[in-house]
């Protein structure tokens, strides 16, 4: 493999090989999975570094043509939340650079996934004088922002998410909102600020009748169905979705109910304990009444996916907040309409009146008269539903993210200085790897 084609993508928490659907396996799992599958189709080889949570797992996985999954110990071998994960970041680049010298791999550019691993990514890029990409997934002052105390974060991360945004050769940002984020939170060089969104994998995601849908999931009855999918947080304001249902359902009298169901969580089936914000949903559904109209189905696995949205007459989403959202853009290429909140990433790729609607976040009322207006329709539903196919198979497949990603990566490597394409093991040599065990000091 060529050298200049060597990419490592550090992600600490978000493994390709992690079941989705859970607290804090979600749309970074996806997105660093199938970019990598479409730069590796692109001749890249790509090495993933994530975090050892099972002793058992093998240090190197075989995972697809191109692209191997490395497991680096950081802290006790076993799934923590991403929140605990900084006192163990240091062990994890010192690890990291190990691997390197032991393997004698070198990277032609560092490609970094979430704060945690941007640090580590600038690290190790001024180490080695190697160019580094840093993509954010989630920014911590825009979270600090909507969450106020109930934000988890480590109190370092917007300081170091700057020190980052400072260092990187290049930021990516998913969005338009995500780059004004850049810009005014964080203090970026517009200059060092590339625009690439996301992508769906438009094979998986792909329009099915949605009486064989409905057939597939055991899904019988009259009434209109909306569908959720995604991550089971407050922040997602699935409550938002069920108190407009309430009024939706108010409205029509002598007709059947309009129903909810609800893609996620920690488990396949639906435990309020083990995802407590579906306890939350349940007993607001029992409290409005609704509780029949609501059905929470558990985590399902990519494959399975098609079958839920293509069962539902349209997808809503209305997170308070989103850094880009997968879930619109699977819902649109599976030929429904989305109903998502005008926040983050969603106005980037939903296009209201064309392929969904975008209504206000933590307003019930806006969300059902979209609903209504839709339901309503089902012959408009289903002209948006192929609009929204069309849509995201010209701006949203990973093969364009990966080729964006492709000419960045190349704008950076040839604008490289000559030393950096000299060999690394002298620098590695220098870097007290042993020695250096302590604690990252928070
Ligand atoms: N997902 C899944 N199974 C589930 C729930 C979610 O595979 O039960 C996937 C979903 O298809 C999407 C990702 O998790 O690809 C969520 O990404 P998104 O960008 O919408 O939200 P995030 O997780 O980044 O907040």
């Amino acid at each position: 493999m060529q050298y200049s084609r060597r990419i490592a993508f550090i992600s600490e928490h978000a493994s390709p090989l992690a079941l989705l659907g859970g607290q804090d396996a979600g749309g970074q799992n996806v997105y660093v999975d199938a970019l990598s599958q479409s730069l590796a189709r692109l001749g890249y080889a790509i090495d993933i570094f994530t975090r050892r949570t099972d002793p058992g797992a093998p240090e190197v996985v075989a995972y697809d043509s191109g692209i191997r999954i490395i497991h680096l110990s950081a802290g006790p071998a076993e799934p923590l939340l991403k929140d605990e994960l900084w006192p163990y970041m240091r062990e994890f680049r010192n690890n990291l650079l190990a691997f390197m010298l032991r393997t004698r791999v070198r990277y032609a550019l560092i490609h970094g996934h979430f704060w945690m691993s941007g640090w580590v990514a600038t690290e190790i890029g001024s180490l080695l004088s190697v160019p580094v990409v840093q993509t954010f997934h989630a920014l911590g002052a825009t979270k600090r922002r909507y969450q106020g105390d109930a934000d988890t974060s480590p109190s370092e991360r917007i300081a170091i998410e700057r020190e980052i945004v400072r260092k990187a050769d290049r930021v990516v940002a998913h969005c338009p909102s995500e780059r004004d984020e850049l810009l005014h939170d964080y203090h970026g060089d517009s200059r060092h600020i590339t625009l690439i969104p996301g992508g769906v994998n438009i094979e998986m995601f792909s329009p099915m009748s949605q009486v064989e849908a409905r057939a597939l999931i055991g899904l019988g009855g009259d009434g209109p169905v909306a569908v959720y999918v995604g991550r089971i947080l407050p922040r997602k304001d699935i409550r938002n979705v069920v108190r407009a249902l309430a009024l939706v359902n108010e409205g029509r009298s002598g007709q059947p109910p309009a129903r909810l169901l609800i893609v996620g969580g920690d488990t396949p089936e639906p435990d309020p304990t083990m995802t407590p914000e579906l306890g939350e949903i349940q007993r607001l559904a029992a409290s409005l009444g609704i509780a029949e109209q609501v059905r929470c189905v558990g985590m399902r696995q990519p494959s399975r996916l098609r079958e839920y949205y293509c069962a539902g007459d349209v997808m809503v989403t209305t997170p308070w907040y989103e850094p880009f959202g997968l879930t619109p853009l699977e819902a649109m290429a599976c030929g429904r309409p989305v109903i998502g909140s005008a926040v983050g990433g969603i106005p980037s790729t939903v296009v209201p009146e064309r392929t969904g609607l975008l209504v206000p976040p933590r307003d019930p009322s806006a969300l059902a008269g979209a609903l209504m207006q839709l339901f309503a329709h089902p012959e408009r539903c289903q002209r948006m539903g192929t609009i929204a196919r069309a849509h995201v198979e010209r701006r949203f497949t990973w093969p364009l993210s990966a080729e964006r990603h492709a000419r960045l990566y190349s704008a950076l490597l040839s604008a490289q200085p000559r030393s950096r394409t000299t060999s690394h093991t002298p620098a590695l040599a220098h870097w007290d790897i042993e020695r250096d065990d302590e604690s990252v000091g928070v």
